[in-house]
């Protein structure tokens, strides 16, 4: 009877306080959520990062190694040497043939891409050196339309590769790709054979592609030039397949094993060369590049078994 006198007792206001969230002092670092921007939340091991820090650290975190996704020009900006890099391509716009839109017209969806990410499509070019080695580097940005391979995606990779053979150098690809641009339909399709006929092209010069593996890597990018590196490397822990798990589940009806279609798992079933860590790539790459080309002998090196097989002048 006494605590109910007390709960009779208390006026309104009190009753109503009681079931209030509990206040948060101001300035308390627990309480106050860190600005955007500034601090960024490894979702693996949960630890909240400095932005900066992260960025010193390759955008890979130092408590439980993610490696978090780059943008193309992140990627480019910590593989090339900082002098005499030179952007390629960097004018191409992606185009509407099909005049294209399902819930949002493919033209807008492109416009708002540009404006969010700054760039004009998926993929970037870049000629340079790394660690004085001299390449043609192209990173995707999955952060444009799922890094979709379009016509304009599709040009840049294969006009790439012909720019290491003119310039007599090896080729790197980091590929991050949802998969085909289904709103480009067969025009995108039609890029992986365009970007895999380039490719035999380097080979033709006796010069090496090496293609990396970055999280995600799915679709047409990994049914194309994607997996036609002689050596494919892929970062820790990135998602390599072709559909993907869910879709898989679905159609199977089975569960898949523990790190299915991940690097480690890749690697085990020999889809992968090596897997390499962020902040080893700058140097895993300068020495196949170096050895892949003294191996192969460069242009005057190869034989002419290929003289026949030599792939058609495609459209750019
Ligand atoms: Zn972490």
């Amino acid at each position: 009877m006494g605590s109910m006198d007390n709960l009779t007792a208390n006026t309104p206001m009190n009753w109503f306080n009681r079931i209030l969230k509990p206040k948060i002092k101001v300035g308390s670092n627990r309480a106050t959520p860190p600005p955007e921007g500034l601090w960024i939340k490894c979702e693996p091991c949960g630890q909240t990062l400095f932005h900066k820090e992260l960025e010193r650290n390759l955008h890979v975190c130092p408590h439980c190694r993610h490696h978090f996704r780059l943008s193309g020009f992140a990627r480019i900006d910590i593989t090339l040497d900082p002098e005499g890099r030179k952007e390629l391509f960097a004018n191409l716009q992606p185009a509407d043939p099909l005049k294209f839109k399902d819930l949002k017209r493919y033209r807008d969806r492109i416009r708002d891409a540009q404006k969010e990410t700054g760039v004009q499509d998926a993929v970037r070019v870049f000629k340079g050196t790394i660690q004085e080695v001299p390449a043609v580097v192209t990173a995707f940005d999955f952060s444009f339309l799922g890094g979709s391979m379009g016509s304009v995606a599709g040009a840049k990779v294969a006009m790439g590769a012909m720019a290491a053979v003119d310039a007599g150098c090896g080729y790197v690809v980091f590929s991050a790709s949802g998969g085909a641009r289904m709103q480009e339909g067969i025009l995108s399709l039609m890029q992986m054979a365009r970007t895999s006929t380039a490719l035999t092209r380097l080979d033709d010069a006796g010069l090496p592609f090496v293609s990396v593996l970055t999280d995600p890597t799915t679709g047409g990018v990994t049914a194309s030039f994607a997996m036609l590196g002689d050596v494919i490397l892929a970062e820790p822990h990135a998602l390599i397949c072709f559909a993907g798990p869910r879709v898989i589940e679905q159609t199977m009806r089975e569960t898949l094993p523990e790190g299915f279609q991940r690097s480690e798992y890749l690697l085990e079933h020999g889809f992968v060369d090596r897997i390499c860590p962020r902040d080893e790539m700058r140097e895993q790459l300068a020495d196949l590049l170096t050895r892949l080309t003294r191996s192969r002998g460069g242009r005057e090196g190869r034989s002419n078994q290929n003289e026949e097989t030599k792939p058609v002048a495609f459209p750019v």
